[in-house]
């Protein structure tokens, strides 16, 4: 059977408008139109419900599938907590919907200024500041954008987010890229900024605690004390692992014993804590001075009061037992995902709650996606240019919520599709 053009699709094909007329957005729809005549296409389903281990999405058919859920980071339930959603309708019914005003203006309300406070006791820096964004994404542009300048050095780990990337442009800084958690590399690049071996404050080192696309975990051991060997100043994105690794569930850089060293710590609230909005925690002269200058915030509509009071209430909890309790079954779900697949499929790097299952070529994305999903499974399948050509994956996140059995069947459909899309590993002759 011939296979659609659509399945060849990749990410540089609409960039171009050849014509001048915007072809490449009537072109991109159509390719998409054409995936959904065939009933194949399977991003943006709508759900039905929040994002719980079960959930119902509709197809563009008009079809609705019972799915099980491993595509959303709500890696400790807590967006669809009880307690949260009561603390996020109370303020909703106290200040409305909105902050309807910038957070230097009228935008913050004492429910800020609390989350601020319950931020820096958690993570242990009470002398730090805070500030606050209405995105985890805005946190890193916002921030980087705001220290950094023309003729200062910004050095990013490759596998770093997009939202770093960004940063690092709206600087217009020098950007130098190290190869993923190669801190020989990163000395290198360091040495070549500054033969003296002092590159001072004004250049940036970015890593991040666990690799969004991979699911490794930074090297932070290493490069935070490398970076600041040479005086560097150093930025942390703990996105996908504040509230869910460390001692007390402060981080990777927790974990490996440098949470002191870090300068600009990058939180976001819309992964452990369910609800959608970050932090920059810095020296407070620092998170003061972000306040003022990081255009995205400054010009923006602060964070609103029912998600900060959500956040907060989903911060409290994990601070606590019922934190350290769903931290404990997200680790052991997380193993019996990873031992379950790991014979079977390429797990690539990861060793956290992020699975990724490595498929390779793009062209598999359209009816991998669909057949996953009828299945009854949803998986978040990424490639190009989120992770390099040839190297499209599904990213199965984990979470203390799912069962057993759940994380079971995920395990038994993923290597279903595995032998039928021919992704799979040869079984072992034993
Ligand atoms: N940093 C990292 C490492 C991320 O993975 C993401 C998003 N997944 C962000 C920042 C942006 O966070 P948000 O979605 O909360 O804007």
């Amino acid at each position: 059977m011939k296979r659609p053009d659509y399945y060849d699709y990749t990410y540089d094909m609409f960039i171009a408008s050849i014509d001048g007329e915007q072809s490449e957005a009537s072109r991109f729809s159509e390719w998409i139109d054409a995936a959904e005549r065939d009933g194949v296409y399977a991003f943006e389903a709508p759900r039905l419900g929040g994002q719980t281990p079960m959930v119902r999405a509709r197809r563009g058919d008009g079809s609705e599938l019972e799915l099980l859920n491993f595509s959303s980071y709500n890696y400790l339930g807590y967006s669809t907590h009880r307690e949260v959603i009561e603390a996020a309708k109370a303020a909703l019914d106290r200040y409305g919907l909105g902050a309807a005003s910038s957070p230097v203006q009228a935008g913050t309300s004492e429910l800020h200024s609390q989350l601020e406070q319950r931020l820096l006791d958690f993570m242990g820096l009470p002398d730090r500041g805070v500030s606050l964004f209405s995105s985890g994404y805005a946190v890193n542009t916002g921030t980087i954008s705001a220290v950094m300048k023309r003729r200062h050095h910004i050095v990013i780990d490759k596998s770093a987010h997009m939202s770093i990337l960004e940063g690092a442009q709206l600087a217009r800084s020098k950007v130098h890229y190290f190869e993923h958690n190669d801190v020989a590399h990163l000395k290198e690049i360091l040495q070549q900024i500054a033969p003296d071996g002092t590159v001072g404050t004004r250049t940036l080192v970015c890593a991040e605690g666990v690799y969004s696309a991979d699911g490794d975990y930074g090297k932070l051991a290493e490069i935070v004390p490398l970076a600041k060997s040479f005086g560097a100043s150093v930025l942390v994105d703990e996105a996908h692992s504040f509230l869910l690794t460390g001692e007390r569930g402060r981080g990777v850089a927790e974990a490996q014993g440098v949470l002191d060293q870090v300068d600009y710590f990058v939180i976001t609230f819309s992964k452990a804590l369910g609800g959608i909005g970050g932090a920059l925690i810095a020296r407070r002269d620092v998170a003061r001075y972000v306040n003022w200058y990081a255009r995205c915030r400054m010009f923006s509509c602060a964070l609103d009061p029912a998600v900060t009071a959500g956040v907060t209430r989903a911060l409290e909890l994990g601070a606590g037992s019922d934190g350290a309790a769903r931290r404990d079954r997200l680790a052991r779900n997380a193993a019996q995902l990873r031992t379950a697949l790991a014979p079977r499929v390429d797990l690539g790097r990861s060793t956290s709650w992020i699975v990724p299952v490595i498929y390779g070529p793009e062209n598999l994305t359209i009816p991998l996606a669909d057949g996953l999903q009828r299945a009854g499974l949803d998986g978040s399948v990424m490639s190009f240019p989120a992770v390099p050509v040839n190297e499209a994956r599904i990213r199965l996140f984990v979470t203390s919520e799912h069962t057993e059995a759940q994380i079971a069947r995920c395990a038994a459909i993923v290597r279903g599709a595995a032998g039928e899309l021919g992704f799979a590993k040869p079984e072992r002759q034993s």
